[in-house]
This record gives structure tokens, sequence and C-alpha cells, in this order.
């Protein structure tokens, strides 16, 4: 395990425990608030498990009131609040705190109304990414962001960290599929945002909470759009000896206009984990795979599939095989969703990175992670969304060797920081967390970072919710609210103060 600087815990808040966990039974009566070692155990990491800590106290409310309940008790006992879905976060967004009521989302999971006129579906967020589509598929619809974890992250999950997932080249990511919200403040205010319809009035508050990490509000509920199934789906394998001329051959797909449904690609070393995990079919004499799905009328998609193997060979494809029907789809899919798990299987372990660059700078970053990768003497497995630039290079290392973890992070913070160099950003879908939190000032200035908190500050004053993520440094709110007066002169002095 590494070492991670999280905020003190409040000592007055340790030594009420008792008295704390009494009063959040009586919100949230029985097994919904759980205070034994044996019962928070499951909570103690999240999808990032170089990093635990038990949870103060768990609590696991089933209705709005209750959850509002427990925001306001927390509010006015000064009691910090981690909202947790699934836990399969990669960034280490529900990692607990020492001192903090783990609140889990997992009890609403219902699905509330499905309104195929309006091509919606409003859901409670513990309710699973895979579930939305699986509730709609019978009519023909589904909900296109779709990230690997699907079958077991929540929608709340992914409306806090603006998941993404293969479709989103062609689909958008979270944040493009999310219609309406309900969220509940630390104060224990219900809020509605957006609703079946496109726009909202005034400002863009959907913006705000989709991706805002746990920090400004509790999600209750999500609407979400449903798309059509499209007519037909077909996926191509292309095999380059080169793994930089596949890099340029997806810039190029894209150059040409055209919008695959998910253009994904994997290296040398993830080719042969997934292959020997799932036997999908792919080519072992390779050293970049791309995988292009065309959607949409058998006509279009049958036209561009014949381009995109075109540019292909032009890039030096040496291996083309299109999907000749839905199973076979299906197989060239399952060993890139299975790509994790099966690299699992040849590193005791490793550790997921997810910055993006702009598409045409793949060819140099992949040139460039290799050196890095022999620089730190460890392997690196690379799996990307290639269509949107959002790389997840695997760094393989064993924790149980000294010094291999922090070699990792290292690694990792190069990485990240090559991302931010080419005119790419930290995370493309994995959120900060507390993974990123230390490297936002190699993308974001001090005067960057304290207006995002403004943001924060407007929401939650007393930093309650989620602390010691996204953030590498917490201002105090009312320092940062703070006018500078320069030799007694106001700035702006015809703007009314209040
Ligand atoms: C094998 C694997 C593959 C993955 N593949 C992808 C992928 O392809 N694309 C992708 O984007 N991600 C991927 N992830 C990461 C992860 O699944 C997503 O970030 C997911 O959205 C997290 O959902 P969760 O329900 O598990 O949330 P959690 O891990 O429980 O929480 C994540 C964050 O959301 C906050 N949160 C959770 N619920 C709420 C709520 N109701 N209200 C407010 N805040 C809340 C938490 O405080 C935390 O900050 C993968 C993870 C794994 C383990």
């Amino acid at each position: 395990m590494s070492s991670l600087a999280m905020p003190a815990p409040e000592a007055a808040t340790l030594a009420r425990r008792a008295e704390i966990v009494a009063a959040l039974r009586a919100i949230v009566p029985g097994e919904g608030t759980v205070d034994h070692e044996t019962g928070m155990r499951p909570y103690e990491t999240d999808g990032l498990t170089a990093y635990r800590q038990m949870p103060f106290v768990v609590v696991l409310p089933e209705t709005v009131e209750q959850v509002a309940a427990v925001l306001r008790y927390c509010h006015e006992n000064n009691i910090r609040v981690v909202p947790r879905g699934a836990g399969t976060s990669l960034s280490g967004g529900a990692l607990p705190l020492a001192d903090a009521v783990l609140l889990s989302m997992m009890r609403f999971n219902r699905i509330l109304d499905i309104d195929f006129d309006n091509r919606t579906a409003t859901v409670q967020p513990g309710v699973t990414n895979l579930a939305v589509t699986q509730a709609v598929a019978h009519a023909g619809f589904y909900y296109a962001p779709d990230p690997s974890s699907q079958i077991a992250c929540s929608i709340g999950g992914n409306v806090a960290e603006n998941s993404g997932g293969v479709h989103c080249l062609k689909y958008g990511l979270t944040t493009n599929n999310v219609l309406g919200l309900e969220v509940v403040t630390i104060e224990g205010e219900v809020l509605r945002f957006g609703g079946k319809h496109l726009d909202q009035e005034g400002y863009d508050w959907l913006a705000f909470m989709v991706g805002s990490e746990g920090l400004l509000g509790v999600v209750t509920e999500v609407t979400v759009r449903i798309l059509r199934s499209p007519e037909t789906a077909r996926a191509v394998l292309i095999g380059f000896p080169d793994a930089e001329d596949a890099g340029r051959c997806v810039a190029a797909i894209i150059a040409a206009g055209i919008i695959p449904g998910g253009m994904e690609m994997m290296d040398r070393p993830a080719i042969h984990a997934a292959e020997d995990f799932v036997h999908a079919g792919y080519p072992r004499d390779v050293d970049a795979l791309l995988i292009v799905e065309l959607d949409g009328p058998q006509v279009e998609v049958d036209h561009l599939l014949g381009e995109v193997e075109r540019i292909g060979r032009a890039h030096g494809a040496t291996h083309c095989r299109v999907s000749e029907s839905e199973e076979e789809r299906a197989t060239f899919w399952a060993g890139r969703k299975a790509a994790f798990p099966a690299v699992g299987r040849i590193s005791p372990d490793y550790m997921c990175m997810d910055g993006t660059i702009p598409r045409r700078e793949l060819p140099t970053v992949l040139k460039r992670m290799a050196e890095l990768s022999q620089k730190h003497g460890l392997r690196v497995a690379n799996v990307f969304h290639a269509g949107d630039g959002n790389l997840h290079p695997l760094i393989l290392f064993d924790a149980n060797e000294p010094g291999e973890l922090d070699r990792a992070e290292a690694f990792g913070a190069d990485i990240l920081r090559l991302c931010v160099e080419v005119g790419g950003c930290l995370t493309g879908e994995h959120g900060v967390g507390v993974e990123k939190r230390d490297l936002m000032d190699a993308m974001f200035s001090e005067d960057d970072l304290k207006q995002q908190q403004r943001v924060k500050c407007a929401f939650d004053a007393g930093h309650l919710l989620n602390p010691g993520k996204v953030f590498p440094t917490l201002h105090r709110c009312a320092e940062l609210g703070r006018m500078h007066v320069h030799h007694g002169q106001l700035p702006f002095p015809d703007i009314p103060r209040f």
C-alpha cells in the first residue's frame, strides 16, 4: 500500500463515534447503518486498490428523505461524507476517510420511468450502466455510454466521473447523454436540474454536476437519453507491424470524415494477454491492433468498411478481418472488454492510467511512452479509446517487490505530464480522485485551481463532501472569497456590493 496525504481526521468526530452512529441509525435503521469491522471491510477501497482506509461508518439510505437527513445531520455536526456507488472508480474517488460517513447509494436501484416517446429513461443512481440498456433493449433502444465496467458500475458513479466507453467517440460521454438530475446538497436541500428536454433555462448546472466527483452534491435520480439501436453494426480488426503507423491510421480515418461507432487500439502485450485469455481471434504477429466498428444502415456500413480497410492498408496494415456475424463482432469486442483482467493475469499488479491527447500526437506519445518504460524499468501494455485520443496505459509491476509501486507511480505521473505537454489533459474518463490529485498543477495554474474551488465553496463551504479528492491543496472558502484592495482602491468600484 502506498502512502497518500489525506485530510487529517477530525479528533472531535472520532471522539463522538457512538453518538454519531446512533444518530445515523435513527435516520437509516437496521442494516442501513453498518459500524462493525466485517461489514465495513468491503468498502475500504475501490478500483484503485493501492489505497485503503476503513470507513468511519457506512450508511446505505433507500429514500431521498434519508439522504437529505443524513447530509443535513453531517452538515450541522461538521462530519465529512464520501459518496459511493459500486466502488469501481480507478482514480480512488470513493476511497473512504477515517472520520467520514461512507454514503453508499447502491440501494437506490430502481428504474423509475421509461419514456420511449421522449427517448428517455429515468433511473436511481445505484442502477448499473448495463441495466439501463437491458431495460430498453426489448423495444430496440440502448444507452450509449458503455464503460468496460458496465456490468457493475452505477449510473450515479458514471455521472460523478463523466464516464466514457467504446461508443463515446460517436455518441458522446455521460455528459452528452444526461438530460436531468436530482441532487441533494450537503445542507440537505433537494435540487433538480434539467429534465426530459434538451437544454435548460439559466446556467448549465448539468455541466457542473456531471464529472464533479462527489464534491458538489449526492445524485439521487438521473434522466438519460436512450437511442435507437443501429440497423447494423460490424467491426473490423486491422493489424499493423508498426504501432506508430496504427496511430497515423486513426487520425487518417477521422480526417476522412468517418466517425466510427468505436475505434480502439491495443499494443502487442495487450493483444497477447487478451488473446490468451479470451481467444478473440486477434493476430499475434502485429505490434498494434485497431478494432473499428461501423454502425448505421447496412449500405452505409458496407461502404465505410471498405473505406476504413483501404485507409488501413495505405498505412501499412498487414491484417484486416471484418466480422461476418453478430457473434463474431461480439467476440472481437470480448477481447478488448476483457483486456484489463487479461493483463491482470500476466502481472501481479497493474496500474491503469487515463490521459487524453490530441489524436495526431498518438505516434509521438507511443514512442515516448516506450522510452519512459525503459527509463522506469517497468513494462507497459497499452489499450486506448484511440478515436477519442484517450489512453489507458497499464503499467505492470509487483507491489511485493520493494520500490516497484513507487516506480509505477512515477512512471504513471510521467505519462500524464507527457499527455499535458502534447496538448492533452490528465483524465479522459476515470476522473482525478486521489490518483491524479497531486498532478493537477501540471495542468492548472494556482489561479485556475482557486477558481474551481470557488465553485466547490458555493455548494459546500465547509469542504465536507469528499474532501482530499481532486484538489491538491484546499483553500478555506472565506480566504478564496476575500477581496484584494490595493492602496485603498476597490476593484470594479461601480459594481454594487452586498
Ligand atoms: C475493470 C474496470 C474497467 C473500467 N472501464 C471503464 C471505462 O471503460 N470507462 C470509464 O469511464 N470508466 C471505467 N472504469 C472506471 C469506473 O467503472 C467508472 O469511473 C464508474 O463510473 C464508477 O462508477 P461506480 O458506481 O463504481 O462509482 P464509485 O467508484 O463508487 O464512485 C466514483 C466516484 O463517484 C462518486 N459517486 C458515486 N455515486 C455518487 C452519487 N450517487 N452521487 C454523487 N457522487 C457519487 C464517488 O464519490 C466517487 O468520487 C473501469 C473500472 C474498472 C474496475
